[in-house]
């Protein structure tokens, strides 16, 4: 294991994180409507994307989610994923996915919205780099491999969402067909552990919400973070085993 390389993807990760409260706050809107560009509270005018301070300026409100909190999670992300892949072509790809997820994990928990150009964004950023590696490889069978599990993740949600009560988006449906396509990449027990983990870690997130009252029977809880986190733990176990016992 390369331990510089994880240093530096988890710098990366840290300035991503540093950089997310702000890009969150203005994107937590609700469908339809244009990025928030003044306080709540006040009315300031706040119109810039990059701000490492997330307090507003005119009363003092902190905007967005805790810093230490986004800073903490892209650090530990973006390390897991160096850790996890080595000097391999495709962390690039795999970075970029998660420097999105990370906001789209965020402005889920906020406005339970996964914004269709951030997950757009992140098909295109780790499709983008699969295409390339197979196109310099000329040796296409992994990426027909991401593709089929786009699609069959794309298709798994897709037959959830339409159930009748299904506390489950069109935004989560898209979102998985993106995460699918990361995991085919890596082999069909990826596929197979991408599908399971989130709701093994969905599952016990709610019943603690639950049971300390601060989520009732008909609460909307966002799937995407869990999603996003089970994926991830998913790719780091088909990439090298268990971490814990590896
Ligand atoms: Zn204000």
């Amino acid at each position: 294991m390369s331990v510089s390389l994880v240093v530096i993807t988890a710098a990366l990760g840290a300035i991503i994180g540093i950089l997310t409260p702000r890009v969150a706050w203005r994107l937590s809107v609700e469908y339809g409507e244009p990025p928030r560009s003044a306080c709540g509270d006040c009315g300031h005018p706040i119109d810039s994307w990059v701000r490492v301070r997330v307090s507003c300026p005119g009363c003092g409100r902190r905007l967005g989610p805790r810093p230490w909190l986004t800073t903490v999670v892209g650090a530990a992300t973006f390390a897991l994923l160096g850790w996890a892949f080595g000097p391999d072509p495709a962390l690039p790809g795999y970075l970029a996915v998660a420097a999105v997820g990370v906001l789209l994990a965020f402005v889920d928990l906020a406005v339970l919205r996964l914004p269709d150009p951030l997950v757009g964004a992140a098909g295109v950023l780790g499709g983008g780099v699969l295409l390339l590696i197979s196109l310099l490889d000329w040796s296409f069978a992994p990426l027909l491999r991401a593709l089929l599990g786009a699609l069959v993740l794309f298709g798994v949600y897709l037959v959830i969402a339409l159930i009748p009560g299904a506390n489950l988006g069109f935004g989560d449906v898209k979102l998985s067909a993106v995460l699918g396509l990361m995991l085919g990449w890596l082999g069909w027990p990826a596929v197979v552990l991408g599908l399971l983990l989130p709701h093994l870690l969905n599952g016990p997130v709610a019943l603690v919400l639950l049971l300390t009252g601060r989520a009732g029977r008909g609460t909307d809880l966002p799937l995407g973070p869990a999603l996003l986190a089970g994926t991830l733990v998913a790719v780091v176990i088909a990439r090298h085993g268990l971490p814990l016992f590896g």
